[in-house]
């Protein structure tokens, strides 16, 4: 397709007026056609209006319809794969196996929800009857399920153009819950935002939605991201990024009037630790698995391995060993040039912290490249300095000699929350083990037992969330279909005739989905 550089509003397409900014290669640092239109407030109130408008209609539609919507925005986005590659891995130097990879991984996400929709269980419907005998007073009859919370802006995420941008986990689960959705793009990839845009565009006239269940805009996060944040018609925030644009968010959110959540993912560490016997067993192996997970990607997801926790007894060899390795990497580019600086700048004010050494640094050669670093510590020096738990976003780590059990514990203790921790332990690390998962558990949102965090599968029992500051809100997982309630709240219909409940409550089960009956899973 021909990238025109405008938002979509509507059937139409924005006109721009408050400034205009090109995607950078952020290998060539050339400037790439075409320019991108910025849109102002004014934008966000007629693109906030059409969302409520269509709102109204689509929250009725039923589970099927949705999920053929949500299909046929799988399908449009299938046929345009090559178009996305190309633009793709210019934008962002990602290579092209990932981008296809993530592709796949943002159509699959869509399916798995039409999956859901049409199975349609999903809403919890639960029912108790009525006992108008019961003493002292009668009980009423009571009927609650999901419903969808209204209007959704959702924030692109830099680290994953596709499957957590503008057709990615948030959208899709948004769109499956009944929500209308109005996208802000990130800058830099807005031409793989603008043809996955055109995709659901298709999709939404081919399916006969209403125009406003979907809008994408160019522009600023600090002007149109606040007003959307802003806006009364507004419900709900998806957001990956920054702690610190995540916050912002979040406090914008809170200070309105009707505060609305902002379901954020923001920073995390994802601390592994590796228990004597497992670190005498397979030192060498836990080396090799580590540092590939360290170094995929460049170091650019959320749940890259930041923290490497190991007892005293052979800690040497271990770090020796995870050293070379690392040493052993290319550097690569990053997505761009604000995460590539940020992450240099990260990890000099890591080595210029008091009892911080560098045991492996790998030179950037060029532009926006990041090479794997490794750094070393103890667990005194960084239990007395908390901001050396700060994430480094990149392929950076930062390795603790935990004297004994006890020092291993406080670390453990002393982290903030998470959406990963793993544990490689044996047999012979049983007691340390559950005391440490006793603690883990507390932190994280997923306990990975003698593996590594990267690679977050798609399915119905992965938790991808954590307590803050990994996520907003530790209650929730931004992947798998469970993701789907962030955008919903429970009603309840109380003595309604049964032709006036929702398909879902009404007394024969007409959709034949699971429910809670008088407190029974039927
Ligand atoms: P970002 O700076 O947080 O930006 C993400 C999106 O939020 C952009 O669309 C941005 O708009 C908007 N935004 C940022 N601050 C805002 C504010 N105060 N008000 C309204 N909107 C705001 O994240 P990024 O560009 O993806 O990367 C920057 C850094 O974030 C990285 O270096 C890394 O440290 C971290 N990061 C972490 C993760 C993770 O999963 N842990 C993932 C990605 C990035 P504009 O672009 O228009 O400003």
């Amino acid at each position: 397709m021909d990238l025109q550089g405008t938002s979509f509003i509507g059937a139409g397409r924005g006109t721009g007026g408050a400034g205009e900014a090109r995607a950078v290669n952020p290998v060539s640092g050339e400037k790439l056609d075409p320019a991108y239109h910025a849109e102002g407030e004014e934008t966000v109130e007629a693109v906030c209006r059409l969302a409520a408008e269509a709102f109204e209609d689509y929250r009725g539609r039923s589970g099927r319809e949705k999920a053929t919507f949500l299909r046929s925005i799988a399908d449009e986005i299938d046929a345009v794969e090559e178009e996305i590659v190309a633009r793709m891995t210019v934008e962002t130097a990602l290579p092209e196996g990932r981008c296809r990879m993530e592709k796949g991984r943002t159509c699959f996400q869509l399916r798995l929800f039409a999956d859901l929709l049409e199975e349609g269980s999903w809403v919890d419907a639960r029912i108790d009857h009525a006992d108008p005998g019961r003493a002292p007073v009668p009980k009423p009859d009571c009927r609650s399920m999901w419903r969808p919370v209204g209007p959704v802006v959702v924030f692109c995420a830099s680290n994953f153009p596709l499957a957590y941008s503008v057709a990615g986990g948030d959208t899709a689960s948004a769109l499956a819950a009944g929500c209308p959705v109005i996208v802000k793009a990130h800058g830099s990839h807005p031409g793989t935002a603008e043809i996955v845009g055109a995709a659901v565009r298709a999709a939404v006239t081919r399916c006969g939605v209403p125009d406003g269940v979907f809008a994408l805009l160019y522009g600023s996060g600090r002007t149109i991201g606040q007003a959307l944040v802003r806006h009364p018609a507004v419900k709900a925030v998806g957001f990956t990024g920054s702690r610190a644009g995540g916050r912002a968010l979040m406090d914008t959110a809170a200070a309105r009037p009707e505060p609305i959540p902002v379901w954020a993912e923001m920073s995390a560490v994802n601390p592994v630790f590796v228990l004597p016997g497992a670190l005498q067993e397979r030192g060498e192996a836990i080396a090799e698995g580590f540092v590939g997970s360290l170094t995929l990607g460049v170091g650019q997801f959320c749940t890259n391995p930041g923290l490497l926790i190991s007892g005293r007894e052979g800690r040497s060899a271990f770090a020796e060993r995870v050293a070379s390795l690392a040493a052993g990497t290319a550097p690569a580019t990053m997505l761009h040039k604000g995460i590539a600086s940020a992450y240099h700048e990260a990890v000099d004010t890591m080595i210029s912290k008091e009892g911080v050494e560098s045991l492996a640094r790998v030179e950037a050669e060029a532009g926006n490249n990041a090479g794997a670093v490794v750094l070393g510590t103890s667990a005194d020096a960084f239990l007395a300095d908390h901001s050396m738990a700060d994430e480094m976003f990149g392929p950076a780590t930062l390795m603790i000699e935990a004297g004994d059990e006890e020092a291993m514990l406080g670390v453990a203790e002393s982290l903030e929350g998470q959406l990963t921790a793993t544990v490689h332990a044996t047999g012979e690390d049983r007691e340390v083990f559950a005391k440490l998962i006793d603690v883990l558990e507390r932190k994280a949102g997923r306990l990975i037992y003698n593996g590594y965090p990267t690679g977050v599968e798609v399915c119905h029992g992965m938790v991808h969330g954590g307590p803050v500051p990994a996520t907003s809100d530790g209650g929730s997982t931004s992947v798998g279909p469970r993701s789907i309630t962030r955008f919903t709240r429970l009603v309840c219909w109380q003595d309604f005739p049964d032709n006036l409940l929702p398909t879902e409550l009404q007394e024969d089960n007409p959709l034949g989905i699971s429910r809670i009956v008088d407190g029974a899973r039927s």
